[in-house]
């Protein structure tokens, strides 16, 4: 259930104990994919819990194995290095997650686009680090989702131009979250919240009410904007204060507009609600390129699809189908 139908309402994030009888709730955290992991699910047999919670996490570091572009041995980082030279045989999962991350830049115009990491392997956040003029303006041309190409027939992916690298950082959290939850549900789990960083999906309900998942204050530690009670869907936030740095009074964060190479800087955070974490993790980082105006255009054309955006005045914005229960 969307929360289209439910009160948005600020309160605290703390959650009750589970009921007799239903089983326990069991909730684990790790550190993989370069963020905070975590599961929570409730499981009438502990032992069997927590043998879940463990394939959920093996399920997150094998998509990370394969996905992850700071391993040189990835699946994908064979593929740019490689690509632009001749057709890289890939597995048909990453083959189909490439596919649905193209899907998105058509969507968006180009908003999303895993291309962005043309110029994006030269900035550092972490040693606060970027390009200069003359680095970023050999390196933009090669941005452009069209220069990936697939191969249906022999499950390839080539690139039309050199220089051309991709990442799936804007993709691959959501998807990973949906395997997870897939996994739990075959499992005969009902009521569970998985979630990898920015990306969470929940199913059922967190023992007698619906689960709460908090927005974050863009810019304030600890900060809570808003909480979002949600039955099975799934919530994205992207924001410019989890990785970034500041130079001369101007932030430098991880979600580039492809246009520029430049971070995007019209909105604070874009929180998206939907059915699948694949796609509204896509969205939230999409969104975050295109602004207000546009960014609410795309969502209320979206069926099942929500977004709460917080402007770069620190002002809240709503989709149509939330704007309605704010009145
Ligand atoms: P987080 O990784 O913090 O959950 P997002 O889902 O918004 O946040 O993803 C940001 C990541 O998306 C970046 O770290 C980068 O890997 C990738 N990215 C950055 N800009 C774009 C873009 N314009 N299109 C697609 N992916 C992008
Ligand atoms: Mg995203």
């Amino acid at each position: 259930m969307l929360p289209t139908r439910c009160l948005l309402f600020l309160s605290c994030l703390l959650l009750l104990p589970g009921t007799a009888g239903a089983g326990d709730w069991l909730r684990e955290e790790a550190a993989i994919m370069g963020t905070a992991v975590s599961v929570e699910l409730q499981h009438a047999d502990a032992a069997q819990g927590r043998a879940l919670i463990a394939r959920v996490m093996d399920e997150m570091k094998r998509i990370d194995a394969l996905m992850s572009t700071y391993k040189p041995d990835s699946e994908l980082s064979r593929v740019n290095a490689t690509a632009a030279n001749s057709p890289v045989p890939v597995s048909s999962e990453l083959f189909r997650l490439i596919q649905k991350a193209l899907s998105y830049s058509a969507l968006t115009g180009g908003a999303f686009d895993i291309t962005y990491a043309s110029a994006g392997y030269l900035y550092d956040y972490r040693a606060g680090t970027r390009p200069d003029q003359a680095s970023l303006k050999a390196a933009l041309p090669a941005i452009n989702y069209r220069f990936v190409r697939l191969d249906e027939k022999h499950g390839t992916v080539s690139f039309r131009r050199a220089g051309v690298r991709v990442d799936l950082g804007g993709i691959a959290k959501g998807y990973a979250v949906d395997r997870c939850i897939a996994i739990l549900q075959q499992a005969g789990v009902r009521n569970a919240l998985v979630s990898a960083g920015g990306d969470t999906r929940v199913i059922g309900r967190r023992t007698d009410h619906p689960w709460n998942v908090g927005i974050r204050d863009p810019r304030k530690r600890d900060g809570i904007v808003s909480v979002i009670p949600l039955e099975d869907a799934a919530i994205s936030t992207s924001g410019d204060y989890e990785r970034f740095f500041e130079e001369n009074g101007v932030r430098y964060h991880h979600i580039l507009d492809p246009a520029s190479g430049d971070s995007a800087r019209a909105l604070h955070s874009a929180s998206i609600i939907g059915e699948h974490a694949i796609d509204t993790d896509a969205l939230s980082t999409s969104v975050f390129v295109l602004g207000v105006e546009k960014g609410l255009a795309l969502i209320n054309s979206l069926p099942a699809t929500e977004a709460i955006i917080i402007d770069n005045q620190g002002l809240l914005h709503y989709s149509e189908g939330l704007a309605m229960v704010q009145q």
